[in-house]
């Protein structure tokens, strides 16, 4: 049998992090078994949808390299298709016709909540033998006793009564299908095996199986995934930063922390935490996906995402690095490689964004000194080593790393100043600041005639203090 799963997000927002890891699950257990994914668009709630949103999930997929395969399904594109099923249940009487007045349902419920019955829906119209020439809404018979069990692959036995369950409408006055519905008629066509989703849908479960069942199909195998919770163990939303996945991206995230981290988010493997791709579709295994709902951490995200900013390729990390320069608009034309930059920084940064911005003195001049770092390290006492070390990097005809190392070396000595004292003014009359990659390197990468013009402006400078 070939696995076949999807994801099938609403647009009507953002792709987030719950729906990328539903994704996420999704294709790792398709390719693991060498199966089929699938992406479908459900925007049959028309007032909600927006192509924004579709652009947005798009995105999301795209950038995390959850490939689907063949062609992105919409539920607006299929509205003759689910007439035809409508058309099938009534003429087999799987549905019927109900021409219950919104006043009488609106009756039915209150009358239910005061004598403390569930409210639902109580088949007025289930037994009608003629039609009426009235407004209809089509519900579908849902069995009336018995109950529907499936073996979740995620909660295991999980069991619902047919007396919890209403008449579902699955086609409202106007003839639009309702979103249960859908979801079956779409599953079914597309021969999904395993659905994989929110544990937010456990409710709408029993209800679509038994529309399986009147389909005479086979319903597929079901899991459900629990939620996310944030830091502090509320559900993540908004309030805890960033959930949407651009926004990661955005913030400076590699998308193979970003996914490594959503992989450990409710699933294990041993106590292994760090997956390439390969390894993710190798170990996947849904029998260890967790029951319990998983706490995002975001300490744990930034340790990834330094740890692959570290290890994949620096020409791959540089690609995504140009994006956060683009970001902050500062042009890197003009100055060290940006791989060179990756290779120098990614050791002293969490995320791409704070790489870019904590990398600006390599590109531009324009910076100012900081204050407090003037006040501890600018004094007219340096100004002989400075000079010194000036006419020293002046005359390199190599300009490497080891060479100015040397230059550095013999400044020291020939002045008796210490390196703990020099060294940091020289920072400061470089990058404005005393953080920045090894000295050496940081001279080298800026280059020659900007080191020195940057010194000696630096010069001037403690000469009017
Ligand atoms: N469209 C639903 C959602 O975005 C998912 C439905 C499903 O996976 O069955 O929550």
């Amino acid at each position: 049998m070939t696995i076949i799963t999807r994801f099938a997000p609403s647009p009507t927002g953002y792709l987030h992090v719950g729906g990328a890891r539903t994704a996420l699950f999704s294709y790792l257990f398709a390719r693991k078994n060498k199966g089929q994914f699938h992406l479908r668009i459900e925007d049959t709630d028309q007032e909600r949808s927006t192509d924004e949103s579709v652009q947005a999930i798009l995105d999301g997929m795209q950038w995390l390299g959850l490939n689907w395969d063949s062609d992105l399904v919409f539920q607006t594109q299929r509205f003759d298709r689910y007439k035809q099923v409508v058309q099938q249940l009534l003429e087999n009487s799987k549905a019927y016709r109900c021409y219950c007045s919104k006043e009488r349902l609106d009756e039915l419920r209150a009358h239910q909540i005061e004598t403390k019955q569930k409210p639902r829906y109580d088949g007025h119209c289930r037994h009608l033998t003629e039609q009426k020439n009235a407004p209809f809404v089509v519900r579908f018979k849902n069995p009336e006793s018995g109950s529907v069990v499936w073996n979740d692959m995620v909660h295991g036995k999980l069991e619902f009564q047919n007396t919890e369950l209403d008449d579902l409408i699955i086609a409202r006055t106007d003839g639009t299908p309702t979103y249960n519905f859908t979801v079956v008629v779409d599953d079914f066509d597309m021969h999904m095996t395993h659905v994989l989703r929110g544990d937010d849908h456990i409710n709408n479960t029993p209800r679509q199986i038994n529309l399986f069942h009147a389909l005479d199909a086979k319903p597929p195998e079901y899991g459900h995934l629990p939620m996310i919770l944030g830091d502090d163990g509320q559900r993540l939303s908004k309030r805890h930063g960033a959930v949407s996945v651009m926004q990661y991206r955005d913030a400076g995230f590699l998308p193979e922390a970003l996914l490594n981290y959503l992989v450990r988010l409710g699933w294990s493997h041993g106590d292994q935490e760090i997956f390439s791709r390969e390894e993710m579709v190798n170990s996947f295994d849904v029998a260890h996906i967790n029951k319990s709902p998983a706490a995002f951490n975001t300490e744990k995200l930034l340790w990834l995402n330094q740890h692959y900013m570290k290890t994949l390729p620096a020409d791959y990390v540089a690609g995504h690095l140009a994006f956060q320069f683009k970001q902050l608009n500062i042009d890197a034309s003009q100055g060290p490689t940006l791989i060179a930059l990756v290779q120098a920084q990614a050791e002293r940064v969490k995320t791409l964004q704070e790489m870019a911005e904590k990398s600006h003195y390599f590109y531009s001049d324009a910076f100012v000194y900081d204050e407090a770092c003037v006040a501890k390290h600018f004094n007219k006492d340096i100004i002989p080593a400075l000079k010194l070390f000036i006419q020293k990097l002046e005359a390199l005809t190599d300009w490497n790393k080891e060479a100015i190392h040397g230059v550095l070396e013999t400044t020291v000595n020939e002045t008796g100043l210490k390196l703990g004292k020099i060294g940091p003014a020289i920072r400061v009359a470089i990058t404005g600041n005393t953080t920045s990659p090894a000295l050496d390197l940081t001279l080298c990468l800026i280059g020659q005639s900007r080191s020195v013009q940057r010194l000696q402006k630096a010069m001037a400078f403690i000469h009017g203090m």
